[in-house]
């Protein structure tokens, strides 16, 4: 028995196994799917955004970048350093 789904749009009960609310159309498990795909979106919320680098930028805008890159990553390790001391610390 896999159970039921009350349809967001209509409220009404469908089975859990539908994709579609049968009486409406609504998608049943919308509010999942969009948490799965911002899950896929950002799989690691610590994973540093870096600056992308494009091969056809210029010299300077490369090294440019370079720059700003570096100091994303200090600024990140600064940030990660401090949440990592606000974890051991009592209270
Ligand atoms: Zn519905």
């Amino acid at each position: 028995m896999r159970g039921e789904k009350s349809c967001p749009n209509c409220k009404r009960w469908n089975n859990a196994e539908e994709v579609h609310c049968i009486y409406c159309g609504a998608e049943l498990f919308e509010k999942e799917r969009q948490v799965k795909e911002n899950l896929e979106a950002n799989p690691d919320p610590f994973k540093i955004p870096l600056v992308k680098i494009d091969s056809k930028d210029g010299y300077l805008l490369i090294f440019g970048k370079r720059m700003i890159q570096l100091v994303q990553i200090v600024f990140f390790g600064i940030l990660s350093l401090l949440l990592w001391i606000a974890s051991i610390l009592p209270g």
